[in-house]
C-alpha cells in the first residue's frame, strides 16, 4: 500500500556552522530509503545565505531535490514559516526533520501552520498494514507507541537523533538546485534582539563521538576536575545529569536526557550516575556504555556495555593515568 500516491518526501534540513548537523543526514538517510521504496523523489530543505557544501552533502546523502531559501534568521517563527510555506509548495507526502532541540520547536511551529498532524521524537518509520507507522517512545521510554496518522494531507514527524545510521556519501549522486524566496511574517510574537554564546560552551554534545557524564555521585564541582579531566584526555565533550546542572558544577546546555540533549556517542561514560529513565532516554542511542557508580543494583548497569562497581573518585584518576600512558606509549 502506497502512502505516498506519488508525491515526494521531503526533509528539513538543520545546519549548523553550513554544514547538515548528524540528525539531519540520519533523516536523510531514513528518508531517502522510503523515497526509493516509493519510487518518488526526497527533498531537502536547506536554510541559509552559505548552503553549498551542505547541498553537496545532501546531494551525497541521497537526496534528489534540494529548495535552498536564504534565511539565516534562528527565530523558530521565522524558519517554521519557510518550511511550512515550502511543504504548501511542493506538497509533499511525509515531512521529516530531526528531533533536535531546535527541531522540536520548528516542527511544532510547522505543524501548526500545516493545520497537520506531527509525530514528535520518532525511533522507527516503517510501512504497515494501517499505513505508515512511526514509533515513538512514551512515559520516559518504558513504552513504545505506535502512531498511524489517518488524514491523506501531508505527514509529519520529528525524528529522535541516533534512531538511524546516515548514509555513506556518495560524491557521484547529484541533486537539482531550486532557489526559492519566502515573504517576510509581519507579525512576528518573537523577535531575538541579540544572541549571546553561553561562556563554556564550546562543546556540540549532540555531535561528539565520545562524552564523559558527571552525576550527583561526584558530590562536589571540585570533584567534577575528574570528570574534565577524563574528557580532555579521551578527547572527548563533558554532560551531566540535572541535578549536577542544578547545582550550577556545568552549564544547563550540558544537560544530558529528557529535557535536555539526547545524544548519540561511539562511547558514553557516565561516573556517578544513577541512571534515571529520564537520563538513559537520552543515552540510549551511544554505540558503547561504560558507567562507574558505587552501588552495584544502580539502573545505569542494565544497559551498560562495561560497569565498574567503585568509587568514581577512586577510578577515575586511575582510568586517567592509564589512558595518558596508552598515549604516551602511542
Ligand atoms: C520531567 C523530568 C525530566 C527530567 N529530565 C532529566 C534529564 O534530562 N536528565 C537527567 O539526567 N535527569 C533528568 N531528570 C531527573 C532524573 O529523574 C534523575 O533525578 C537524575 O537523572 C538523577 O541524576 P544522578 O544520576 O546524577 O543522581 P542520583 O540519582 O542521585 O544518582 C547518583 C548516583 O551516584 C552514585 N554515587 C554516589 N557516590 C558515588 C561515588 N563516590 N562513586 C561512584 N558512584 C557514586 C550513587 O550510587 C547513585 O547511583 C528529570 C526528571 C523529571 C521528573
Amino acid at each position: 500500500m502506497s502512502f505516498t500516491n506519488g508525491k515526494d518526501i521531503m526533509v528539513f534540513v538543520e545546519t549548523n556552522e553550513n554544514e547538515p548537523v548528524k540528525a539531519a543526514l540520519e533523516v536523510i538517510a531514513k528518508a531517502s530509503e522510503l523515497a526509493k521504496a516509493e519510487s518518488v523523489n526526497l527533498v531537502g530543505l536547506l536554510l541559509g545565505s552559505n548552503t553549498d557544501e551542505a547541498a553537496k552533502i545532501c546531494a551525497a546523502s541521497g537526496v534528489n531535490k534540494i529548495v535552498i531559501v536564504e534565511e539565516d534568521s534562528e527565530n523558530v517563527e521565522v524558519i517554521g514559516n519557510i518550511v511550512a510555506e515550502m511543504a504548501k509548495k511542493y506538497d509533499p507526502s511525509l515531512l521529516l526533520m530531526g528531533s533536535t532541540l531546535a527541531g522540536k520547536d520548528i516542527a511544532a511551529e510547522v505543524a501548526k501552520k500545516c493545520e497537520t498532524a506531527c509525530v514528535t521524537d520518532v525511533i522507527n518509520i516503517a510501512e504497515g498494514e494501517e499505513g505508515l507507522t512511526f514509533t515513538a517512545p512514551v512515559y520516559g521510554g518504558t513504552l513504545l507507541n505506535d502512531v498511524v496518522i489517518t488524514n491523506d494531507s501531508l505527514k509529519m514527524a520529528s525524528v529522535r537523533p541516533g534512531s538511524f545510521k546516515k548514509n555513506e556519501l556518495d560524491e557521484s549522486l547529484s541533486a537539482e538546485i531550486v532557489k526559492e524566496e519566502v515573504e517576510e511574517i509581519k507579525d512576528l510574537k518573537t523577535i531575538i534582539k541579540e544572541t549571546i554564546a553561553e561562556v563554556g560552551e564550546s562543546v556540540n554534545l549532540e555531535e561528539a563521538e565520545i562524552v564523559v557524564v558527571g552525576g550527583r555521585g561526584m558530590g562536589s564541582k571540585e570533584n567534577f576536575e575528574l570528570i574534565h579531566e577524563l574528557a580532555k584526555v579521551c578527547g572527548g565533550v563533558v554532560g551531566g545529569t540535572r541535578p549536577v546542572t542544578e547545582e550550577d558544577w556545568i552549564s544547563r546546555s550540558q544537560q544530558v536526557g529528557q529535557s535536555g540533549k539526547i545524544i548519540t556517542p561511539k562511547l558514553y561514560i557516565g561516573a556517578g550516575v544513577s541512571g534515571a529513565i529520564q537520563h538513559l532516554s537520552g543515552i540510549s542511542g551511544s554505540d558503547y556504555i561504560v558507567a562507574i557508580n558505587k552501588d552495584e543494583d544502580a539502573p545505569i548497569f542494565e544497559i551498560a556495555d562495561v560497569g565498574i562497581v567503585g568509587d568514581a573518585m577512586k577510578v577515575l584518576p586511575l582510568m586517567i593515568e592509564a589512558i595518558k600512558k596508552i598515549k604516551e606509549e602511542n
